[in-house]
């Protein structure tokens, strides 16, 4: 795996929205933005499959309709589920794409962004393998910080205060990616990106 925390390294292309570097698994679960709709704001996401449990396959397979719904009791609850997200940070750091940016990506469902609704058709969904009550790892961080600042300098809409959670979209319904994400620290690392940005 290439070191993916070196500040500045990742590049996004506008002509095929991907980011790189990322390992590439395009998601079947994914379609076009409502024309003339740019991405706007980032929707951060926490996810284990089963829920708690940390490196297995199962987000992956999630995501592109190859999970085995009989192998977790849990997985039975959400049988037939058909979700994306545009990328997934997992807990050492790795990178991976599912949705090119400029496409639509299946992950809040029924929410809103200051009374704007759906935020699957502006959003880019970014998923972190985690728990809510799970401090979120380090390599984390610092891939979502760099990720974020990629994205804030390829879509003029999106600025480091349109990243919200989806608990925060779709408050009441969605608990994720819960108290344990460290909201100051991204605060602190993405008010400092957005200050050089403007030098
Ligand atoms: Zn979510």
């Amino acid at each position: 795996m290439p070191d993916l925390n070196v500040p500045g390294q990742y590049a996004i292309s506008l002509e095929t929205g991907l980011i790189h570097p990322a390992r590439l698994r395009l998601s079947p679960n994914r379609d076009a933005r409502p024309e003339g709709t740019a991405p706007a704001m980032i929707v951060l996401h926490g996810i284990s499959l089963p829920p708690g449990e940390f490196g297995g396959p199962q987000i992956e397979a999630l995501f592109l309709n190859e999970l085995d719904w009989d192998a977790h009791p849990y997985f039975d609850e959400i049988r037939g589920t058909q979700v994306s997200a545009h990328l997934l940070i997992r807990r050492d750091g790795e990178l991976i794409q599912f949705v090119p940016f400029g496409e639509r990506a299946w992950h809040a469902g029924e929410s809103s962004f200051r009374g704007r609704v759906q935020c699957n058709d502006f959003s880019i969904g970014i998923e972190l393998e985690g728990e809510d009550e799970t401090p979120y790892d380090d390599r984390q961080y610092d891939v979502l910080v760099h990720v974020a600042r990629a994205l804030i300098q390829a879509y003029p809409e999106i600025t480091a205060r349109s990243i919200a959670g989806h608990c925060d979209v779709a408050p009441g319904r969605k608990s994720d990616p819960g108290p344990a994400l460290d909201w100051l620290r991204l605060y602190d690392a993405w008010g400092e990106l957005v200050e050089s940005d403007t030098l």
